[in-house]
């Protein structure tokens, strides 16, 4: 029997690009704890930019990785789409493909036109927020026919052009669609041969492409040869082949690196050896893979006494899983019986290791198998109210699917810390190639989804709440300290329209009321009777936001006092809002409109 149900973590791993969704979520959106976020994306630029993926456990919508990511995740429907059909995923995975298309189509208004990014690095890593409510400008970066980028435009190409194959059974319309606007993107890259980090330069300290753009040239028309059956595109993938990477001071093609979101040459060297069958492909393949199991030159990858093995320590698994799945293809494709069985069992033994078969017995992938890292480095799932990794101290989401970093020393340690971004941050890349080596093996051995999956949650704490505190209690009047808190997470929203009420009675006298200090609600300063000696104060913050985005923003207080003249009684203790001790006041109803939100009334 198989090790794991790579079905339920295929599954999963779909999940988690529902998680990453930016701008209007769609109606099959099934993460129950997010929202529509980011809704005004590209209107710096007179354009609609909402949609894509949010990158990893950041809101920057980088175009570069979103790319990659989009063409792994094509890549593993193109060759094993039974995987997906037989695990009923396919609806899913053809769902958030179409979703990220949509937004590659946006991003390209003109032919020589790229958005590349929306969000600026620095301003985004420095909140740490859920998506639905984040404070900064979202600037838009593109590229063009003066201020090029091969890498980027060549691998949106190859993104669209893989995406086409996927849709091509079920929606012919939108697969020429998608192959058109890759048609013109491989032409701009060829054209503007300039790395887009020199344009883009926001990009150059998170994920500019240091291997060059010769790469995304040749991986760019591969993809269009295979989604045209157009020569040309093959002759172009291989008059470029050459000019591809080499190990130092040889003309031997790189070896001790991996397919990633920088340097797509390794794939590459696998789909040129299928599709023409030529000696010298086949053996860059080899020399790749080799390198990753027995060794080349007795020079292979680090590997961690547990059986994982490190290429690097940011995002370590994600190596591993990108690996896993080309070497799978690869084996499936050749014949040399003894590297077919060398490829398959390294590529089964890195699932494996990230599913759980590790030294600690524990799954990488959240919220699958056994002990799975519950701490992601990861803004919206975390879902602070006060800008901070240590609010709160438990993770408020499971953000299902989602493959960690994982281990960053080829020694099988690992925190499940949110803080640690090299080994607990998860990403769209991440889940990319993992994604395909899954539906590779849920073709190969079956598995199956998980009924019901997924549960939506349920909030963990009251979401929006009043709290009061009895300042003064005199003779003929209280003094209170009211403060509106939102700590919404279910999904994260602001509140702006709030509004609260203040039960109290009188001995028959009129009420009277004094504002006191506020933060921006106005202090009320008088009180509407409700019937014979019932009263209440009504705080309206209408105009006025409250949204989970930082310490001071998710909290609005209000003071005010209540009493009756002189002449009048007064007992606070028969108020129906009356709580002596400071804290939560479920006896003060807040609603937010028309719809009541916390609370009772009397
Ligand atoms: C962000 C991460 C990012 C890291 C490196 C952190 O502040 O939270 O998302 O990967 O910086 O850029
Ligand atoms: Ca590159």
């Amino acid at each position: 029997a198989p090790a794991f149900n790579y079905a339920e973590a295929l599954q999963k791993s779909l999940f988690f690009y529902e998680a990453q969704q930016s701008g209007e979520l769609p109606g099959w959106n099934r993460v129950s704890w997010r929202g529509d976020s980011a809704r005004t994306d590209g209107a710096d630029v007179g354009l609609d930019l909402t949609g894509g993926w949010y990158d990893a456990g950041d809101h920057v919508k980088f175009g570069f990785p979103m790319a990659f990511s989009t063409t792994m995740l094509a890549w593993g429907a193109v060759e094993y789409r039974n995987g997906y059909a037989a695990s009923g995923q396919l609806p899913h995975l053809l769902n958030n493909l179409r979703f990220v298309n949509d937004y590659f189509i946006k991003a390209h208004p003109a032919p020589n036109v790229l958005y590349g990014q929306v969000g600026k690095g620095d301003d985004d890593h420095k909140w740490w927020g859920p998506a639905e409510v984040m404070p900064m400008a979202r600037p838009a970066y593109k590229i063009d026919a003066s201020c090029g980028g091969a890498d980027l435009a060549g691998e949106t190409a190859a993104a669209m052009a893989a995406s086409s194959m996927v849709f091509r059974p079920t929606d012919p319309t939108y697969a020429n669609t998608l192959l058109t606007h890759a048609r013109q993107l491989y032409t701009f890259a060829d054209t503007v041969r300039k790395s887009y980090h020199e344009c883009i330069t926001d990009a150059t300290s998170f994920y500019r492409s240091w291997s060059g753009w010769q790469d995304e040239l040749v991986w760019g028309a591969i993809w269009l040869h295979r989604a045209t059956g157009e020569a040309s595109y093959l002759a172009k993938a291989e008059s470029e082949y050459d000019r591809l990477g080499n190990e130092n001071q040889s003309t031997t093609k790189s070896y001790r690196w991996t397919i990633a979101w920088d340097n797509k040459q390794f794939g590459a060297y696998v789909l040129l050896a299928a599709l023409t069958g030529k000696q010298k492909y086949l053996d860059d393949a080899n020399r790749w893979l080799d390198w990753w199991t027995v060794g080349v030159n007795g020079e292979k990858v680090r590997y961690s006494p547990g059986g994982m093995a490190v290429l690097d320590s940011w995002g370590a698994l994600r190596y591993a899983a990108n690996t896993a799945f080309v070497a799978l293809l690869h084996s499936d494709r050749i014949t040399d019986a003894t590297r077919k069985a060398r490829y398959h069992d390294f590529a089964l033994r890195q699932i494996n290791y990230a599913l759980g078969d590790n030294p600690r017995n524990s799954s990488y992938q959240i919220g699958f198998g056994v002990n799975p890292p519950r701490n992601p480095h990861h803004r919206t799932a975390h879902g602070s109210w006060w800008d901070s990794q240590t609010v709160p101290t438990e993770t408020r989401h499971v953000l299902h699917g989602a493959l960690v970093g994982g281990p960053s020393a080829p020694d099988d340690k690992y925190t499940d810390s949110r803080s640690d971004y090299v080994m607990n941050e998860v990403a769209t890349d991440y889940n990319a190639g993992f994604s395909s080596a899954l539906a590779a093996l849920t073709a190969k051995y079956g598995g199956t989804p998980l009924a019901g999956f997924p549960v939506a949650e349920q909030p963990d704490l009251a979401e929006l709440s009043v709290e009061t505190t009895v300042m003064q209690n005199e003779p003929r009047a209280v003094g209170l300290k009211a403060i509106v808190y939102n700590k919404s997470a279910f999904p994260a929203r602001a509140l702006t329209d709030g509004r609260f009420r203040y039960y109290f009675r009188t001995d028959g006298s009129p009420a009277q009321v004094t504002p006191g200090y506020t933060q921006g609600c106005p202090s009320p300063s008088a009180a509407r009777q409700v019937a014979g000696d019932l009263w209440y104060v009504e705080v309206d913050c209408t105009g006025h936001t409250i949204a989970p985005a930082g310490q001071s923003q998710h909290r609005m207080e209000v003071q005010f006092k209540i009493g009756v003249p002189e002449g009048g009684t007064w007992d606070p203790t028969n108020d129906p809002s009356w709580q002596p001790t400071a804290g939560p006041n479920p006896k003060v109803p807040l609603y937010s409109g028309g719809q009541r939100v916390w609370g009772e009334e009397p």
